[in-house]
């Protein structure tokens, strides 16, 4: 059965014209295209939102969950690159890592003359504005309007670069970003359509919480991980040898908040030592060690990245008032996403990076009213390289070839196509700096997790037990999620998985050449200079 799209505008208009452009059978044009609100977050766990089922109950996110609520909740939302600039660059072009060229935070530069949906959308007489974190390197391109911070930014009194000069601000960061999107919306020209990049810093690392939420879990102590003493046996190299422990990564002064961070005012700084100098305090006279020092580093990371949270949600809620207030919810596509997860003591780590669940997956909500049937669940494979297309789809408009994800729009109506992907691919560059996290790429399917680590044509600078010359450091990982949820246990070249290992392996040869990832060790992915400092 063909199942035509009809946008909510549309079908009251009565006007329907086709097209056949847009990736589904048949398309609607719309009439009235509708407004789109991307509040994008950077490093929110998906287990960190209260709408995903909150196993370990780590925050309540009320206004985040309203867009669960009224719209759809995706719960197989991949990254093929699990980090930060390289997940915005698949956002914005709709491909992969090894096609956009942004590859890794090291030494990646955005082509801003490539094709990417704001563009498109521009040039179909959006109104368009990216606010928050852009973290590309090169000035954003396709925007009317953009004001973004510096790097990755700082959370207190945060500059900004807006539309090329350089702005002074004081507030703080997850506000300031609101408070401008939300001007933005009210200057817009209201006869246009708008695509709105609402792109948070919170809950990046290190974590600072706004000032009036500090003491808001009044000193809880939160449930641990069942891995946060991790000892990687039955996994490899690459996981032995990482540098992202919440043991022996984790600084105890910026990042565990023994000292005040710089970007305070002398105001601001007198109401955050009032908070952590006497807990500091505390921690100095006690002077945990072992076990216990890694359970009050974790207790207080959990305050402060779920303080962070905290003041993301709080801004979701003033965004949804604010469309509700101007009666523009009913015409707007809401999505909250994040570049990707985040471990939260999982395995010990904090951080992203791997192919595995805490850090591939990434939260992602969707409201669109007309559309979305209210409170649905999806668990089919979708990507952040979807997204690119879903919009172009939506607002009726053709999706160029380059483009390598696939449009949502079926899902969003809860039909899935019967050739659906039932396999994510993915590829992570970044290596040695700054977590040693190993060059990998590999699958995700319903079940199974399967990697390649491989030598990256980079020196590692190393001269331990560890180092690329000491040790050989090409081998493949499988877990198998449905028994191992942890993914604790790799069963590569297990009999028992010996057919479903040979499917696999053909599986990604197949998704490397779909995706033209030929070269596992792309030499333009990994450069000896940094770009920039950390
Ligand atoms: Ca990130």
């Amino acid at each position: 059965m063909i199942r035509i799209f009809i946008p909510p505008s549309l079908r009251a208009s009565g006007l329907i014209g086709l097209t056949s452009a847009l990736g589904l059978s048949a398309v609607a044009q719309p009439a009235t295209q509708p407004n789109i609100l991307f509040i994008l977050a950077d490093d929110h766990a998906w287990q960190a939102i209260s709408a995903y089922g909150e196993q370990r109950h780590l925050i309540q996110t009320p206004n985040i969950d309203r867009l669960a609520a009224e719209g759809m909740r995706f719960d197989a939302c991949l990254v093929p690159n699990s980090l930060c600039g390289p997940s915005r660059a698949c956002f914005l072009t709709g491909t992969y890592s090894h096609i956009n060229g942004f590859y890794n935070n090291y030494n990646s530069r955005f082509d801003g003359s490539q094709i990417t949906f704001p563009k498109l959308l521009q040039k179909a007489g959006y109104q368009t504005a990216v606010i928050g974190k852009w973290h590309l390197v090169s000035n954003p391109t396709g925007f009317d309007y953009w004001n973004i911070f510096i790097g990755q930014g700082v959370y207190y009194n945060p500059p900004t670069i807006r539309n090329g000069e350089r702005v002074k601000n004081s507030g703080y960061a997850t506000d300031l970003v609101t408070d401008d999107s939300l001007n933005w919306l009210k200057h817009r020209d209201p006869s246009k359509p708008f695509l709105l990049l609402c792109w948070q810093k919170a809950p990046h690392r290190n974590w600072q919480p706004a000032l009036r939420d500090l003491n808001f879990d009044h000193d809880r102590q939160y449930p641990l991980p069942d891995t946060l003493f991790d000892d990687y046996a039955g996994r490899g190299l690459a996981e032995h040898d990482q540098n992202m422990t919440i043991q022996t990564t984790m600084e105890l002064k910026s990042d565990n908040k023994l000292t005040p961070p710089a970007d305070l005012n002398p105001e601001q700084k007198q109401i955050w030592n009032a908070y952590y100098a006497p807990r500091n305090a505390v921690f100095a006279a006690e002077k945990p060690t072992g076990h216990a020092l890694i359970e009050w580093k974790y207790n207080r990371f959990m305050h402060d990245y779920l303080g962070c949270v905290k003041g993301v949600d709080d801004n979701v809620g003033r965004l949804l008032k604010y469309l509700d207030d101007t009666g523009l919810a009913t015409n707007t596509i809401v999505i909250y996403s994040s570049d990707q997860g985040f471990f939260l003591g999982e395995h010990g780590w904090f951080d992203k990076r791997w192919i595995f669940q805490e850090s591939a997956r990434t939260p992602l909500l969707i409201r669109w009213p007309g559309v979305i049937r209210p409170g649905s669940i999806n668990t089919d494979l979708v990507a952040n390289i979807d997204i690119a297309e879903t919009l172009l789809a939506a607002a009726g408009q053709s999706i160029p070839d380059r483009m390598q994800g696939r449009s949502l729009l079926p899902l969003l109506q809860g039909e899935t196509p019967a050739d659906w992907r039932k396999a994510c691919y993915y590829h992570y560059y970044e290596y040695p700096d700054q977590h040693r996290v190993r060059p990998h790429y590999g699958l995700i399917t319903g079940r199974y997790t399967l990697a390649h680590f491989y030598k990256p044509s980079v020196s590692d600078g190393g001269t331990g037990p560890y180092s690329i010359a000491a040790i050989p450091n090409d081998y493949w990982e499988l877990f198998d999620r449905q028994k191992d949820p942890g993914e604790m246990k790799s069963v590569f070249d297990d009999p028992a998985y010996a057919e479903v290992q040979a499917h696999l392996m053909g599986e990604v040869k197949q998704l490397r050449s779909d995706a033209n990832d030929s070269a596992p060790d792309n030499p333009a992915a990994f450069g000896e200079a940094p770009r920039q400092s950390k």
